[in-house]
């Protein structure tokens, strides 16, 4: 029945088969990697908005290696991700069953040419770097690692270093296009399947703003990102302290905030 099928040109490796079916590598005793053969089978089987399982998928392409389990299945997931693909799963996408994944965005597959080098490479160095340059907080949202998020859903921030421009939109390595942002804004699922926003009920909250507030507002929107202000940096310095000294500090701005009197 699968053989029926016909797939665009690029579907099928040098020996006629689809990419997803190779044993080996062309031209090599090499086993054919799990990850390209997912990468095969989603782009020509799958559409956008399309769910799949692990299960579909290993009776869909044959190797001996794809996965034994869902954890070891998911890390999978996530190496495609530094391929172009987004992925979610049930974790990111409420409307998923356990099991299922949704293609949000295709990436790359290998009869589109050589596998492209993945986001994997940044260094420590360049890391700490991107890291240190941005106050260790997210670009985007400014929420420091470990941190508590203010809004659903529940969880506390890990930092990572994402692309401005992405990778495989031909962004680079560079510091320049690197910066801190965290795994939830660096994940564009939540945008992309709910949580919609209109401009007019988000205006009606602005015009209340004060004008100071307006004017960061505005100098964000322009920048395309947060800027961090004197005060988020002392914050920053302050997270810093070990615990007995950020509590003396707290106390002293109780004093000088006129919450607690001089002699308390
Ligand atoms: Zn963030």
């Amino acid at each position: 029945m699968s053989s029926a099928k016909e797939f665009p040109a690029d579907a099928y490796a040098p020996n006629g088969e689809p990419w997803w079916l190779l044993k080996y590598a062309p031209n090599t005793r090499q086993r054919y990697g799990a990850e390209r053969k997912i990468a095969a089978w989603l782009y020509f089987n799958k559409s956008i908005g399309d769910r799949f399982t692990l299960r579909e998928l290993r009776e869909a392409i044959s190797t001996d290696n794809l996965a034994n389990d869902q954890e070891h299945f998911n890390r999978r997931m996530r190496e495609l991700r530094k391929l172009g693909w987004r992925l979610p799963s049930s974790q990111e996408d409420a409307q998923l069953k356990t099991d299922e994944y949704r293609v949000v965005r295709k990436g790359w597959q290998p009869g589109a040419g050589p596998r492209p080098k993945t986001a994997g490479q940044i260094s420590a160095i360049l890391r700490r770097r991107v890291l240190e340059r941005d106050g260790y907080r997210c670009v985007i949202c400014g929420v420091a690692n470990g941190e508590p998020y203010p809004d659903p859903p529940p969880g506390n921030a890990v930092l990572s270093i994402g692309h401005r421009i992405p990778r495989e939109l031909g962004g680079s390595n560079d510091a320049d296009n690197l910066q801190v942002e965290c795994k939830r804004c660096n994940e564009p699922v939540r945008e992309e399947v709910g949580l919609p926003e209109t401009l007019e009920e988000l205006y009606a909250q602005v015009k209340g703003l004060k004008r100071a507030e307006k004017v960061t507002m505005l100098e964000w929107l322009l920048n395309g990102r947060r800027t961090r202000s004197s005060l988020d940096a002392l914050y920053d310095r302050a997270r810093r302290l070990n615990p007995s000294e950020r509590k003396q500090l707290a106390a002293r701005l109780k004093v000088a905030t006129g919450q607690q009197p001089t002699t308390g």
